[in-house]
């Protein structure tokens, strides 16, 4: 369950999220997914493949890499990022059919429309730093730095470095 669901009458509520568990994720550098304190360090999220190329160019032409729009995504694991990689349908996706408007930050919980169609390149990327802001009624997050891109085509991309990253000590 990702952290980021929100709980109500005893049944999750996929389609939102909720302010305040953002908020602690951001404050107390929590793992979106699994909801654990991520260590000193990388983060790692999941990226759409208009921002997979940004970042791309970005590293091609030795160019610092930050996402100028802040998103309502939280970073997480490694682990967590590379598994939600492969299980969330709209991870790898650009930003159709979701959004700030849509109080976004769903993505982590899209695997509930698993089996839609499945398009274009996305990425795994770990992140040197982040900041965040949180206003009244949105946690926005802005990502520095990329220290590791793991680029995508298909679903099963990651299966191996998640196999290795969960076989670590
Ligand atoms: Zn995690």
């Amino acid at each position: 369950m990702p952290a980021i669901t929100p709980w109500e009458d005893g049944a999750p509520q996929f389609a939102l999220t909720d302010h305040g568990r953002s908020a602690a994720c951001a404050r107390e550098r929590l793992c979106s997914v699994c909801n654990t304190v991520m260590p000193r360090g990388a983060v790692w999220r999941v990226v759409g493949a208009d921002e997979s190329a940004a970042i791309a160019d970005a590293l091609a032409a030795g160019r610092p890499y930050r996402n100028v729009a802040p998103t309502l995504e939280g970073p997480g694991h490694r682990a967590c990022m590379l598994y939600a990689a492969m299980v969330c349908p709209y991870l790898a996706r650009p930003n159709a059919r979701r959004g700030l408007s849509a109080d976004g930050s769903d993505e982590l919980t899209a695997h509930v429309v698993r089996g839609r169609a499945r398009g274009g390149a996305g990425a795994v990327v770990g992140f040197g730093e982040y900041e965040y802001a949180v206003t009244p009624t949105r946690v926005l997050f802005r990502f520095l730095d990329v220290v590791e891109f793991m680029p995508h085509e298909t679903a099963d991309a990651h299966l191996d470095e998640l196999r290795a990253e969960l076989a670590r000590p």
